[in-house]
């Protein structure tokens, strides 16, 4: 059944992409707490900026020396205030990249589902059809075992446990059609003198063989 071969390939592909998607998932989410993180500093050190705005602005630092002082900070914290920014720029830059990584492998989960869903409904039509088959053979098979002798029905089911399930096979141009040997000459006599309601037996493989019209004797 070509399902089977299908259902196969796309778990294994499932497999494959679900781990995509567990390394992705951890991937944004790290990033999220990283992008989180890097703004709460953004704004530690943009409020710390303010305040000493306002202080500068509000007249309460006199001296000059201080005044100037103060000035410097402002310039050195404006610089990781840029820094900080660019960081968290980067940061969710990578965020936005790996939050469309896992965008497209969930849609292709999606893809995927989709296809095994529907190989699977068509194994389950296949199967229902064999099983209805099976039936049918079962039902034939008991019309038919109902006119044959018991002695050679248990003779019959005997070889074919034996054998596989097949228990008795046509004798074609001298071959066996069980054991697919070709018979010899002296065996091929032997048969063809036994009586026409004789069982014959492959002397290859011990099957029933069933006389034809083209049997080769
Ligand atoms: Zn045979």
């Amino acid at each position: 059944m070509p399902e089977l071969a299908t259902l196969e390939l796309l778990a294994e592909r499932r497999k494959e992409l679900d781990g995509e998607r567990v390394e992705n998932e951890t991937r944004v989410s790290d990033l999220t707490r990283d992008q989180r993180k890097a703004d709460g500093e953004v704004e530690n050190v943009k409020a710390r900026r303010q305040r000493d705005q306002q202080r500068m602005d509000s007249g309460q630092v006199s001296s000059p020396k201080d005044l100037q002082s103060m000035q410097h900070e402002v310039t050195a914290l404006d610089r990781r205030i840029r820094t900080l920014e660019d960081e968290e720029l980067e940061v969710m830059e990578a965020l936005e990249e790996a939050e469309a990584v896992l965008t497209r492998v969930r849609d292709e989960l999606g893809v995927l589902d989709a296809q095994s869903a529907e190989s699977e409904s068509t194994r389950d039509r296949a199967v229902a059809e064999l099983d209805g088959q099976a039936a049918d053979t079962q039902t034939e098979r008991e019309l038919t075992a109902a006119k044959i002798p018991d002695s050679l029905l248990t003779l019959y089911d005997k070889v074919r446990a034996q054998h596989g399930g097949l228990g008795a096979a046509a004798l074609r141009q001298r071959t066996c059609g069980g054991c697919r040997l070709e018979l010899n000459g002296a065996d091929l006599r032997e048969l063809a003198a036994l009586p026409s309601d004789e069982v014959l037996r492959c002397p290859e493989c011990n099957r029933i063989l069933v006389r034809t019209s083209e049997s080769g004797t």
